[in-house]
């Protein structure tokens, strides 16, 4: 099957990328950018940059709607139900980092925080750390085989105790969707807040706030074709109101005095400073972009590149995958190979995979390894990137064993 992506001609890095003889395996760590996104940057940088709710002159009137409308677009990506329940942050571990201290009041010594085995760093260390200063318990859920979250365990671990549950969407490692209906019923039966990390789950189709029903969702612009520097912290009406502020300065704020001050509720409260503007004003054209396409033919090609990656590892002598990906991504050892090695030689060769424990440490050392090379792939690759991919490994491999 020659799978050829309708989407690629949209995406200037990819095709410069391609230009310089590298091909581009690596979307789940940052994905490329299409033109209406570099246009949107370009565009409001070259009409005129202003800061955004301070300034009433014209060029700070229109920043200030197109921040706003950025908003609006995020609020209806996510079936929000209000504009309000949208903050703006600096990536998915910003939003992370503030709801670990944000919530911290609502915790007292012996209270227990729930993650999973399989966490990201991002959504691992904030709460750690939150255990740490608190004296709170940190539990962690197993995975089965598959690489899901091991729901007949957690429905034993996730118990009275349990204030707050932090579970990933879809594994940056294992690229398996985890079962949060279940997981989510289970907390909110116990009373227990529930924090999504969306950051790989938000790339492939629409989430719907409502009907998932988490108090908390995180994502980060740059892994969804938009630009760095900017994240989404979703937050239902009623949990952001027990919210604490977090960082102080700017706009945040709603009364200073120099003893004391009072600050805004969400989402202004919690976006101090000035905001990265020409990023989530992009953000604004990432979403309209995404919205315009074929969610169907893109969910489709997705499926079919996946498949070719898993088929085409499967074939390979000594190849062990970790856990069993559903789509995106496939993570993978050698036998007798160091990853490290192997991804020199891909690297050599022109292949952008990542390698190393991909920001969950925890997780590898749990499987027994110092690291596992990542093919990650995007809505612009073809089958013939992935075609590149396996002849780089065959040749690595011939000369590594
Ligand atoms: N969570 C997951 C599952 C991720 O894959 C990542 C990034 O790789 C993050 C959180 C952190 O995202 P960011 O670096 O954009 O803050």
């Amino acid at each position: 099957m020659s799978l050829i992506s309708p989407w690629r001609a949209a995406f200037p890095g990819i095709l410069a990328l391609e230009a310089e003889g590298q091909t581009y395996l690596d979307s789940a760590a940052t994905a490329q950018k299409p033109q209406a996104v570099l246009d949107s940057l370009l565009g409001y940088l070259a009409s005129g940059a202003a800061n955004v709710h301070r300034a009433q002159h014209l060029p700070g009137e229109r920043a200030t709607r197109a921040f706003e409308g950025t908003r609006d677009k995020a609020a209806a990506w996510l079936n929000a139900a209000s504009r309000d329940e949208i903050v703006f942050t600096r990536g998915s571990t910003e939003a992370l980092n503030l709801l670990a201290y944000g919530l911290e009041h609502l915790l007292q010594p012996g209270d227990e925080l729930v993650v999973s085995a399989l966490e990201h760093h991002a959504n691992l260390l904030p709460w750690q750390q939150l255990a740490l200063r608190r004296g709170l318990k940190l539990v962690v859920l197993p995975l089965d085989v598959t690489g899901s979250i091991d729901q007949a365990r957690s429905a034993e671990l996730i118990g009275p105790r349990t204030r707050l549950l932090a579970v990933a969407q879809l594994s940056n490692v294992l690229g398996r969707w985890q079962p949060l209906r279940e997981l989510l019923a289970l907390a909110r039966s116990l009373g227990a807040l529930s924090v999504v990390d969306g950051a790989q789950g938000a790339v492939h189709g629409r989430h719907d706030m409502q009907a998932l029903g988490c108090d908390f969702y995180v994502c980060s612009a740059h892994k969804l074709y938009g630009p760095d520097g900017v994240g989404l912290l979703y937050g239902r009406g009623e949990a952001l109101a027990q919210l604490r502020h977090w960082q102080f300065g700017g706009e945040m704020v709603l009364d200073a005095d120099y003893q004391d001050a009072r600050f805004r509720p969400a989402p202004l409260g919690f976006e101090a400073g000035t905001p990265p503007v020409s990023g989530v004003i992009a953000l604004g054209a990432a979403l309209d972009w995404l919205a315009g396409l074929d969610q169907a033919a893109v969910a489709g090609h997705e499926a079919a590149l996946h498949a070719k990656l898993l088929a085409g590892l499967g074939l390979r002598d000594g190849v062990r995958l970790l856990g069993a990906p559903q789509l995106a991504l496939a993570s993978f050892c050698v036998d007798g190979v160091h990853n490290a090695d192997l991804a020199h030689l891909l690297t050599e060769q022109g292949i952008a995979v990542r390698a190393g424990h991909h920001c969950a440490m925890p997780l590898m050392k749990g499987l027994g390894l110092s690291g596992a090379i990542r093919v990650s792939l995007g809505l612009y690759n073809d089958g013939a990137d992935l075609d590149r991919f396996f002849d780089a490994l065959d040749q690595a491999l011939e000369l590594l064993r």
